[in-house]
């Protein structure tokens, strides 16, 4: 591993302005530790933001802040988050295990990077990692990587289990920098990979996350669920966010009153199913408008030859899962 300098920061202010260039924040380390011994990370000095006082779960009104530097585990476990957001909590219980929960943070975890297998391997060309060198994974090892929003320069996929749930949530994250303060909706903190691969997300050199902010819970039933290779310390090949609200209608049955779906393992970002949740709003609550919403959905998908198995999967999924959530 490169020598790097440490030093840790008593306040947000303090690690900003101890932010320049060949810097990064630590977290808990449980990522960019790994990327720095892989020497897929080479800063030269960490500031390290564990330790800062922004490790609160508090009501702000009717809302959530959740502090940047609350362990993945003490999320999964606050009493205001299981009963308010039991869908965040499921999410963070199954990344990871107990041992990285307890040392990872809520604003590390948003930040991780793709566990694409050219990415963490130096020897090998990856456009992320070093621009304009190409993607080895489109002709090589694809199989858990995206099949809705790639391009030709990248087609990785967003790792994080939380930040999925937290696009259905609909959070906002809030962040302080040398630029000053700014909120960000979460569906919108990462972005799609284009021609630029190597930006993950839409914050600027400096930019620290302060807090996650939650909204009041939807109205309608919540659940995360997750199909991965087994059944613990696995990455999603596909998960779902899903928010369904049913109200009666005048024959009896169930319309949709409100849908939100968030989809994980399928693209450089928490992908948010507009498509399907337009579909179904309104509509009849019923197995054969879950399943004609998902295939709106996924018609835009443009898998490659080893991941097609993710465009059934995601289908079953979205359809499990309404069926499940439905009255
Ligand atoms: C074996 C293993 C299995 C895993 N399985 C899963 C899984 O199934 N699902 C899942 O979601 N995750 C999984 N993870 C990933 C784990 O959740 C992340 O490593 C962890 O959440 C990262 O948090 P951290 O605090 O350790 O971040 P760090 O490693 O410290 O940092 C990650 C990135 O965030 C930046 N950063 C950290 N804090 C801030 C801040 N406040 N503001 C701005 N930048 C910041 C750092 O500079 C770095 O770029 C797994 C990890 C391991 C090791
Ligand atoms: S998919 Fe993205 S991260 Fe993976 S090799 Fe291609 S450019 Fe690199």
């Amino acid at each position: 591993m490169k020598p790097f300098e440490y030093a840790r920061a008593a306040s947000s202010s303090e690690a900003v302005r101890g932010f320049g260039p060949g810097t990064m924040y630590l977290g808990g380390g449980t990522n960019l530790v790994d990327l720095m011994r892989l020497g897929v990370a080479e800063p030269e000095r960490l500031v390290d933001v564990s330790r800062l006082p922004l490790d609160a779960i508090e009501s702000v009104g009717d809302r959530v802040r959740v502090g940047a530097t609350v362990r993945n585990s003490d999320l999964a476990a606050d009493p205001l988050i299981r009963s308010r957001y039991p869908m965040l909590a499921r999410a963070v219980l199954t990344g990871a295990s107990g041992q990285v929960r307890n040392v990872a943070t809520v604003g590390g975890n948003l930040l991780q990077r793709t566990r694409c297998t050219y990415f963490q391997d130096v020897t090998r060309p990856c456009n992320k990692r070093r621009p304009g060198s190409g993607c080895p994974a489109i002709a090589g090892d694809h199989a858990n990587l995206a099949i809705l929003g790639a391009s030709d320069a990248c087609v990785a996929t967003h790792p994080s289990d939380m930040a999925v749930a937290l696009a259905a949530l609909e959070a906002e994250v809030h962040v302080t920098g040398p630029g000053g303060d700014r909120i960000i909706p979460l569906p919108g903190l990462h972005r799609l990979p284009g021609e630029e691969p190597e930006r993950d997300t839409v914050l600027r050199p400096g930019d620290l996350i302060t807090s996650v902010e939650l909204p009041p819970p939807p109205a309608g039933a919540t659940l995360y669920r997750k199909v991965r290779e087994r059944a613990s310390f696995a990455f999603a090949l596909v998960s779902i966010a899903a928010v369904l609200d049913v109200g009666p209608d005048e024959g009896g049955g169930g319309v949709v009153a409100g849908c939100r779906i968030a989809l994980g393992g399928v693209a450089h970002v928490p992908w948010r199913a507009e498509r399907a949740e337009q579909a179904l709003i309104g509509g009849p609550a019923t197995g054969e408008a879950f399943l004609a919403a998902a295939e709106a959905e996924l018609e835009q998908a443009r898998p490659l030859p080893r991941n097609a198995f993710k465009v059934p999967l995601a289908r079953n999924l979205i359809v499990a899962t309404l069926e499940e959530l439905a009255p």
